[in-house]
């Protein structure tokens, strides 16, 4: 691991254990979840410039534009995502640098994540394969069109905005299935949580949040 290479003192399980502090400040109550953001090193994920960073509350930049979610989004998608029950198959769209997908991985199933930059996608299975994860599937696509071989998911969490959410990740939904994404235009967005009933779709709007863009196509 990186952790000797960087300095004990920036990504020290001690550093991890404030941060963990500050989610429970913050309102994440859920056992599992918080265990699992004490678990998961973030500093791998982001570049080593930022290492030193990694576990203060705040987005980092991992190039191409793109971002690193801020821990405390995390773990409350994560919580909003999981509280329902246990989960066995869940698509993440939107990889990144794949720690909310290593955080998703250690309370789920399996994960199934899709990101359509491939030099992003290339990066986050270098950094899961570090982590030994065997429940984890990476694919380079456009996620707005879900993962339908793979499907039909119990869970779909979106870490992307997009401007209206789309059919397909509606449709690869199980009934009973929960899906977590940020809705709407610019710094306009919304979190939203829905559940597939057995009669349609039950949304609820959940606070307001800040995401790049759910963009179509790949890169
Ligand atoms: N969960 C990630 C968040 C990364 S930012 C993390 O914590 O690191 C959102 C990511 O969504 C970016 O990497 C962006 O390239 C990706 N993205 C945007 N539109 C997408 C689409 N249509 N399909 C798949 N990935 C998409």
């Amino acid at each position: 691991m990186n952790v000797r290479l960087r300095g004990i003192g920036m990504t020290s399980p001690r550093t991890r254990e404030r941060m963990v502090n500050r989610l429970q400040e913050l309102g994440i109550r859920h056992e599992r979840v918080l265990d699992a953001m004490l678990n998961v090193p973030r500093h791998i994920f982001v570049e080593e410039a930022f290492a030193s960073r990694a576990y203060e509350d705040m987005a980092l930049p991992i190039g191409f534009g793109q971002t690193i979610s801020q821990p405390y989004t995390v773990a409350r998608m994560t919580e909003l995502l999981v509280e329902a029950g246990p989960l066995r198959r869940v698509l993440e769209v939107g990889t990144g640098s794949g720690y909310q997908t290593a955080v998703l991985a250690r309370l789920v199933g399996t994960v199934y994540s899709v990101e359509r930059i491939q030099a992003l996608q290339e990066r986050a299975i270098r950094s899961l394969a570090d982590l030994k994860l065997g429940n984890v599937r990476l694919k380079h696509g456009d996620g707005s069109l879900g993962w339908r071989e793979c499907g039909p998911f119990d869970g779909v969490i979106v870490t992307a905005a997009p401007i209206r959410l789309p059919d397909a990740l509606l449709d690869q939904l199980n009934p009973g299935g929960v899906l977590v994404a940020p809705v709407g235009a610019g710094r306009e967005q919304m979190l939203q949580r829905i559940v597939r009933t057995d009669s349609g779709f039950a949304a609820q709007s959940v606070e307001p949040a800040v995401f790049v863009p759910l963009l179509p196509g790949t890169a």
